[in-house]
């Protein structure tokens, strides 16, 4: 099959993974263009006093598809933002909602900042008034657009919009709701920080519980002893390689940063990783593994499965024929090219696509927004009927004590143990596992049950397309 030579932007490379979906579909050309095109997009530019000067940034919220509200996505600090950036990132919002059933509509903010450069007072007062420029125009309000943490951004300044917001909406009983990811302290829930990684890991399982996908992608077995290579250890590449090598039998052999790697064949400490990077700034130094200076080379080393956790583009015309891993997870958005992709589908390597791979950020989102919603903590019930249950134990073990005159005592951890499967977190896990499985279900389907499909990335925009297009069906459109 003839490759192209030329490298399509980010903006780009979603055009033409929705392209060749609908390509196969059957949508009139109208809904087409409809579902395709970004809504709208704000750009703002304000300046904040810092240092003893003005300093003024740019910074935008793009909505996609407000085919449901409110619309739901990031906002993330980084000096790569840019327009194109967001609204790509805005349209795989809309399909990534759709394909997990979350039922909101697709937008992204950014705003151009390198957030390393600033102290926490200054980043508060940027994010504040950036806050400030969006709610004045509705576009953070918890029944129309919803933010959520991004790439260097997270619960600390989800925190500072929402109380911002509650600033300027006083009498709003919902104001909580207009974004989610806060810290549980200001209305978060148990679960939202680790829900990207961890639906990561559920998604590795849905995948490995698939005999047909296994043996698309040329391997065998289970997760179990499948060596794995990570990029980017932020909040999603940590939790990712963290429950895999942890909880799932898969060494993390690679872990790549953006200012070098470290290998080791016996698999890595993510623990002791994760905090050498925090204290030092660098994997350099680190002495549970071998130091590699040019990490991206890592990319191409060999593994199972590669999972690029950082930023756009990282698998792309220059290093896609090289690539050794037999699957790849994308756990950030758009980590591979649309020309990239087209060479690792003739290789046969098995794409999980990012659209359904990061989607457990934006599931828990959802949780947490309901929670915000019904003013009650999640698990609240489940935990008083688990703690009646426990006592019926304990009043029971007392009974049989007296009638058989033998001490029958339970063990100091066992109410902790007993009710740990009644709270928060515990709900919010089995609620993303669930969303994990029957997204992965109805992507199998269609990349098992249709000829001309030959990729989970087309099968799950044909999935999301779909949906998206049933919604405007729906209202008459
Ligand atoms: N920024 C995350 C994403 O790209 C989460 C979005 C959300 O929770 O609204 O999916």
């Amino acid at each position: 099959m003839s490759q192209s030579t030329h490298e399509p932007s980010f903006r780009e490379s979603v055009d033409m993974m929705f392209n060749r979906a609908v390509g196969l579909m059957d949508l009139k050309p109208g809904l087409e263009e409809k579902i395709r095109v970004c809504n709208a997009t704000y750009t703002v530019r304000f300046g904040v006093r810092l240092r003893g000067e003005i300093k003024t940034f740019t910074g935008y919220r793009s909505v996609h598809s407000e085919h449901m509200e409110p619309v739901k996505g990031g906002i993330r600090y980084s000096m790569g933002v840019s327009q194109d950036e967001v609204e790509a990132l805005a349209a795989l919002m809309t399909f990534k909602c759709a394909l997990v059933e979350a039922p909101f509509g697709g937008s992204k903010g950014g705003l151009c900042v390198d957030p390393r450069e600033y102290e926490e007072h200054e980043l508060e007062l940027i994010t504040r008034r950036f806050a400030y420029e969006l709610i004045k125009r509705d576009m953070i309000n918890p029944a129309q657009n919803v933010p959520a943490p991004d790439m260097g951004t997270g619960e600390r300044e989800m925190a500072w919009i929402a109380d911002q917001y509650k600033r300027m909406h006083t009498t709003d009983i919902n104001g909580a709701a207009c974004v989610t990811g806060k810290p549980i302290n200001a209305g978060g829930i148990h679960g939202r920080t680790e829900a990207t990684g961890r639906g990561v890991q559920y998604a590795l399982r849905a995948f490995f519980r698939d005999d047909e996908g296994v043996k698309k992608a040329n391997m065998k077995g289970d997760l179990d002893g499948k060596r794995v290579i990570v990029q980017g250890l932020g909040n999603v590449g940590y939790h990712a390689a963290k429950f895999l090598s942890e909880e799932d039998g898969a060494p993390v052999v690679g872990v790549i940063e953006y200012n070098g790697a470290i290998w080791n064949d016996d698999g890595i400490d993510i623990e002791a990783l994760k905090q050498h990077i925090t204290e030092t700034g660098s994997p350099e130094g680190f002495d549970g593994g071998k130091f590699i200076e040019d990490g991206t080379s890592l990319l191409e080393a060999e593994c199972d499965i590669l999972i690029p956790a950082a930023l756009e583009g990282v698998i792309n015309l220059k290093n896609a024929k090289k690539i050794q891993a037999k699957l790849i997870i994308e756990a950030a958005n758009g980590p591979v090219t649309a020309g990239a992709d087209e060479i690792l589908r003739d290789k046969q390597t098995v794409i999980i696509p990012d659209m359904y791979a990061n989607a457990g950020g934006v599931t828990v989102s959802y949780f947490e927004w309901v929670k915000n919603l019904s003013h009650i903590r999640f698990g609240r019930m489940q935990r008083r009927q688990e703690e009646s249950r426990h006592q019926l134990i304990v009043d029971e073990l007392e009974r049989i004590s007296r009638d058989t005159s033998i001490n029958w005592t339970l063990s100091p951890d066992f109410k902790d143990k007993y009710l740990r499967g009644a709270g928060e977190l515990e709900l919010v896990r089995s609620g993303l596992d669930d969303t994990m499985r029957i997204a992965y279900e109805s992507m199998a389907d269609v990349w098992h049950g249709r000829d001309d499909v030959t990729d989970l990335r087309t099968a799950a925009y044909l999935v999301a397309i779909g949906k998206v297009a049933a919604s405007y069906h729906a209202k008459g459109l």
